[in-house]
């Protein structure tokens, strides 16, 4: 039965961290407010702290003395099989694990890491929604959600060095640093490729790509699969490995970050000596020690604004970085949106949201939230530093037939490099 095996999931994820979790929580409700899905459609039942109720009912049945009181009274329902499948449509399509509740949440509940348990419980009861399920499928058996097989992978890189005359270095033993992209750079935003293949070499690192550590998206993470997040790290991990690399870059792309950078330390033993980051850290790194120098006010025609990705900006605290970037880039065009960087409203798109078709409605009803944000400042141009959301923003736009342009950071900053 599906709800047996989540609830044996629940029983072993609520250790005495969840547990304290759980009985923190006073209902005040303030997580609500911080939801952009509860906030663009108003719906309930999107409410940060109604997402974690299955796992807070199985902690009470399961190990709260007056929980198993109101079992044996018949007052506390058991976990259903319909239950899960109501649940896996609120916690795959109604969050993307951006975490803003947990920064508004007066208890300091990290809300985000336990609707991430209640997704470990429903992926391994196998009710997760199919189109969510076919990526992680076809990443399981092809190494990519995209497609991005071997023969694919080369073919992309020989179209971006022949497109954009780059050089991309594969494979190459004795580099320093492994740069992974995301498979949607590699599919949909190519330039990307070329943009920070430019930068590297313009700040003369000695870098390289892999053909076993070929992309860095990791479906199984939104699945909430322990199991396959590990398969997807693990193929990262082998690549660097055999390289002998001393660090890893991972480009455009928030989820994986999370996954490759902290996630990662819980599930497995990750290779000793590598050193985990983003790009917009490095590309920070890069300007502020002069290794690269870049166009002043190259960016000065329009309002530009930026848009803070949870995972990169909110998480992973690169938030100066962007800015001094565009301190430069756009010295007297850049605006900031309300509220912006830790506090930013997400763009709707992750946590594998934007892969199931079923969410497109409140996806659309999510990001409002940003036109709103980007009409209040203005905005001709908005930059961000993750693809996901660029994919998020360019289909919001058509979506509001809203104008404005869509940047990525490190395409902006290669643009904008004062040797070329
Ligand atoms: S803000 Fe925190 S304490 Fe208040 S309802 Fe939400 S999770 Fe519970
Ligand atoms: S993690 Fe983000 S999307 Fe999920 S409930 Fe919290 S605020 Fe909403």
């Amino acid at each position: 039965m599906q709800s047996q095996t989540a609830m044996n999931t629940f029983v072993k994820e609520t250790g005495g961290w969840v547990a304290a979790q759980l009985e923190a929580c006073t209902r005040c409700g303030m997580c609500a407010e911080a939801c952009h899905f509860y906030q663009g459609t108003g719906n309930p039942e999107y409410t940060p702290v109604w997402k974690v109720e299955l796992l807070r009912r199985a902690y009470e049945q399961r190990f709260s003395p007056f929980g198993k009181l109101k079992v044996a009274l018949g007052i506390s329902k058991p976990i259903t099989d319909e239950d899960l499948q109501h649940w896996s449509t609120i916690i795959y399509e109604a969050c993307t694990v951006c975490n803003k509740c947990a920064l508004v949440c007066p208890m300091g509940i990290d809300l985000g890491t336990l609707i991430h348990d209640v997704r470990a419980a429903t992926a391994e009861a196998g009710v997760v929604p199919a189109d969510l399920m076919a990526a992680v499928n076809k990443q399981v058996e092809e190494g990519s959600p995209l497609g991005v097989t071997d023969d694919v992978f080369e073919s992309r890189l020989e179209f971006v060095q022949d497109e954009w005359e780059v050089d991309l270095p594969i494979d190459k033993q004795g580099a320093e640093t492994l740069v992974v992209f995301s498979s949607i750079e590699i599919m949909k935003f190519p330039a990307n490729l070329a943009a920070i293949a430019r930068i590297l070499n313009a700040a003369g690192e000695n870098w390289t790509l892999s053909t076993k550590a070929r992309e860095v998206v990791n479906f199984g993470f939104y699945e909430g699969s322990h199991e396959h997040t590990k398969l997807f790290l693990s193929r990262v991990f082998e690549g660097a490995k055999e390289l002998g690399v001393k660090r890893i870059v991972v480009t455009e792309c928030g989820h994986a970050y999370d996954a490759m950078r902290w996630t990662s330390y819980n599930l497995m033993e990750v290779p000793k000596g590598i050193e985990i980051t983003h790009i917009v850290a490095l590309m920070g790194d890069y300007v502020r020690t002069g290794r690269i120098k870049l166009k002043k006010g190259a960016y000065n025609n329009g309002t530009i604004t930026f848009h803070d990705a949870c995972k990169i900006q909110r998480k992973g605290g690169h938030i100066k970085e962007p800015r001094e970037i565009l301190g430069v880039l756009a010295p007297e065009s850049f605006k900031e949106m309300t509220p912006n960087r830790e506090e930013a409203v997400c763009c709707g798109g992750g946590g594998g949201v934007i892969a199931i078709k079923e969410a497109d409605p409140i996806r659309y009803a999510a990001f409002q939230l940003k036109i709103n944000q980007m009409t209040a400042v203005g905005a001709k141009t908005v930059a961000m530093s993750c693809s996901n959301c660029r994919l998020q923003f360019l289909d919001g736009i058509q979506h509001f037939k809203y104008d404005v342009k869509v940047r990525g950071l490190a395409e902006m900053v290669a643009e904008a490099l004062e040797e070329e």
